[in-house]
């Protein structure tokens, strides 16, 4: 065969002939040449159809590997401290209660990146009029700013971490940089 042709006839299909499922996300999966007419032809499937396969009539057969796309664009460590901080301040601002473990595990992250300094613990008594018992509050200082940061101490709980670093992992990757977007 001229090798023009075969060139022609070795492009990859998108999908798989038999369920035209997409072949893009797939990572390798088989090809054949068929001969029509004298003419080599170019198949390509599916590694489940392909088993499913009952006839498989060919003279040439390989796995194509697929190129995958790059994988998720990586924010630079400024860059993620930078969207930590902002996401921090605009919930310590609200002083919402109920984003309370948020704000501390965000704490944690942004001491571990160097952004925040850790301050030590301090206790508030309890009030002797209310039900509110001796409270502990953490102490970190913001680095680039010298400002002080009070929080109240939490409890570790693994189903609340585990909501929260989804929630932090989802807020980086919807709020890349735009030049990450192109
Ligand atoms: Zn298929």
């Amino acid at each position: 065969m001229e090798k023009e042709k075969y060139l022609n006839v070795a492009r990859p299909h998108k999908t798989c002939l038999l369920c035209g499922r997409s072949l893009a996300g797939v990572d390798k999966h088989p090809s054949i040449l068929t001969k029509w007419e004298d003419e080599a032809v170019r198949k390509d499937y599916c590694p489940q159809c392909w088993e499913k396969l009952t006839s498989k009539d060919y003279f040439c057969y390989w796995i194509t590997k697929r190129l995958q796309p790059a994988p998720n664009k990586q924010l630079s460590k400024k860059e993620r401290n930078n969207l930590l901080l902002r996401l921090f301040e605009s919930l310590y601002e609200t002083a919402d209660e109920s984003r309370a473990y948020t704000l501390f595990f965000l704490a944690h992250l942004l001491m571990r990146y160097k952004v925040f300094k850790w301050k030590g613990t301090r206790e508030i008594a309890a009030d002797p009029d209310s039900t509110r018992p001796t409270q502990t509050l953490l102490i970190f200082e913001n680095k680039l700013t010298g400002e002080e940061i009070q929080l109240p101490d939490q409890s570790l709980e693994g189903e609340k971490l585990a909501e929260v670093k989804k929630e932090i992992d989802e807020y980086l990757q919807t709020n890349l940089p735009e030049e990450l977007l192109t």
